[in-house]
């Protein structure tokens, strides 16, 4: 469950990321009453398996069975409900067409989710390699290892509308100059190594944060929002590991952007 919104006296509409058919929007009817069937299922964070009644406007919710409460564990925690409130709405955000599948963004969410739940890493790490893994599967993953404009190796300059490090020659005049930890940790993060993430000192993942934040926003304005008027690409370049949705080039290396999907043994979100 991604968020909810009032509908009416005692109804709501729901959104919901699925594991097969996107972001899902839906009407759950008599879910704010106190002896409502759905109790607090259909709230955000909860991991539910979900029956919908297709209608020709909203959806209808008809069962929510909740498969992992995220939400309880993370109300008592304030960074970590924090950081999964910033996961959700951006899951919401990168997945801007209704019931186009998502399932690589939805195993991201569960596997955020979690590891925010689990409370093994800090939350702030947890969000920042959430993040950067969502701009990799929506096909904006930043360049880090080599210049996101020529393919050189890289100097010391991150400049966001570039997409990413720059080499000397590439630097646009205002560049961050970020400490080269700060960049190792960009990369652990987006790879998933996490013996090197929590290793990171302090100052380092301040920065990261910053960088990754200021970079998530920047494609969050300037692209996603034209995402929703571009073409579908063609299956056969969908299947590929990076999807880039705007049917521009992907100039970042796939390597560079693959995360090892995290392996969510749970059951389907069942949309009927
Ligand atoms: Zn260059």
């Amino acid at each position: 469950m991604l968020r909810t919104q009032k509908l009416g006296e005692a109804d709501r509409i729901v959104t919901i990321l699925t594991r097969r058919s996107g972001r899902v929007r839906a009407a759950a009817k008599g879910v704010r009453k106190t002896k409502s069937r759905f109790g607090a299922r259909l709230e955000p964070f909860t991991h539910v398996d979900l029956q919908l009644y297709e209608r020709r406007s909203l959806d209808l919710v008809t069962q929510a069975e909740t498969l992992r409460p995220y939400g309880e564990r993370l109300a008592v925690d304030y960074p970590r409900y924090t950081a999964g409130t910033a996961m959700l709405e951006t899951a919401e955000k990168l997945t801007p067409v209704e019931k186009e599948p998502a399932l690589r963004q939805f195993l991201l969410v569960i596997g955020g989710l979690r590891t925010l739940v689990e409370g093994g890493h800090d939350p702030r790490l947890v969000l920042d390699a959430f993040f950067l893994r969502s701009l990799a599967i929506a096909g904006y993953a930043p360049a880090l290892e080599e210049c996101a404009r020529c393919g050189e190796r890289t100097g010391r300059a991150f400049a966001i509308a570039s997409g990413g490090m720059v080499c000397g020659s590439c630097r646009p005049p205002g560049s961050a100059s970020p400490a080269e930890a700060t960049v190792g940790l960009m990369i652990a993060l987006l790879r998933g190594d996490w013996d090197r993430a929590d290793a990171s000192e302090s100052r380092h993942r301040v920065e990261c944060s910053g960088l990754v934040a200021a970079y998530l926003q920047w494609h969050l304005e300037h692209g996603i929002r034209s995402l929703r008027h571009v073409e579908r690409e063609a299956p056969s370049e969908r299947s590929g590991r990076l999807r880039d949705e705007t049917g521009r080039g992907v100039s970042e290396k796939p390597s560079a952007t693959r995360g090892p999907e995290r392996e969510a043994p749970l059951r389907d979100v069942v949309i009927e």
